[in-house]
């Protein structure tokens, strides 16, 4: 569903991405683990064209991102284009973003109605059941400010999910979180996970990762340096810079 070729991304002249390759299955649950600065945000944005790469390319179910090929070289696709390729994605952040004056429900709908041109009656019934799918059908009618921020991640998580996106994307969704409250979140990706959603998800959650991920990828210095089965790199890192991240976290 996801193949990075050669992706190369750039701040200032500092090489952040140094030439990603990467592929995520259908149905694949895929953790990304690596130091800070590694470049696993970065990584993330540009699926989500929260960032313009600057070389390689990068494909979401078969569709180039963010350009277009004709005449033999490649043009940036319209903002309008992008908008609507970026449409199939969700993202959930280490910060909940959601609206503070609207409501649970009411964050939930927003994307559906306003830009998914979904009928308020239909998107309302639609987030009811994503939100009981996250537990939260009590809170339906709660502000963000009345919600724990585990509530608010699930929250999150469902408004992501109210657009019916083909790919999930997570950037460290338990990060923020005071401890208590990371398993619920969690449980809820690990349903998303078992109900087939394709998800890349950045965590230091190595539990989560172990026992969830069809594979992870330990990324160092904008490149992947090993991946494979959760098992194997988890319990029989390959490289040294892998050996060293995953001991100073377990
Ligand atoms: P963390 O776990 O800390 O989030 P990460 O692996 O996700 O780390 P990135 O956030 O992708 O790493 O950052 C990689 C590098 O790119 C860092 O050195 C960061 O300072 C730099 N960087 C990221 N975004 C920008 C930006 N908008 N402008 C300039 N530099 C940036």
């Amino acid at each position: 569903l996801v193949e990075a070729v050669n992706l190369h991304k750039h701040f200032h002249g500092v090489d952040v991405l140094k030439g990603i390759d990467m592929t995520v299955a259908e149905g694949e649950v895929v953790c990304l683990l690596g130091p800070s600065g590694s470049g696993k945000t970065t990584f993330l944005r540009c699926i989500n064209q929260l960032e313009i790469f600057d070389g390689g390319r990068l494909y979401v179910d078969g569709d180039l991102l963010g350009l277009r090929e004709s005449g033999g070289s490649l043009h940036r696709l319209s903002e309008k284009h992008i908008a609507q390729q970026r449409r199939q994605i969700g993202m959930v952040f280490q910060r909940f973003n959601l609206f503070p004056h609207k409501t649970a429900l009411d964050n939930v709908i927003e994307g559906p109605v306003q830009v998914g041109g979904v009928s308020k009656k239909q998107a309302r019934i639609e987030a009811g059941e994503l939100l009981e799918r996250v537990g939260l059908s009590e809170r339906a009618d709660h502000y963000p400010a009345q919600l724990s921020g585990g509530q608010q991640q699930r929250v999150a998580i469902a408004r992501a999910l109210a657009m019916k996106p083909k790919l999930m994307l997570f950037d460290e969704p338990t990060s923020a979180l005071d401890p208590e409250l990371v398993g619920e979140v969690l449980a809820v990706m690990r349903e998303l996970a078992d109900d087939g959603m394709t998800m890349v998800v950045v965590t230091h959650e190595i539990a989560f990762a172990r026992e969830v991920a069809d594979r992870v990828v330990f990324m160092d210095g904008g490149v992947v340096v090993e991946e494979g089965k959760p098992a194997d790199v988890i319990r029989n890192p390959q490289h040294e810079r892998t050996k060293t991240f995953l001991s100073r976290i377990i």
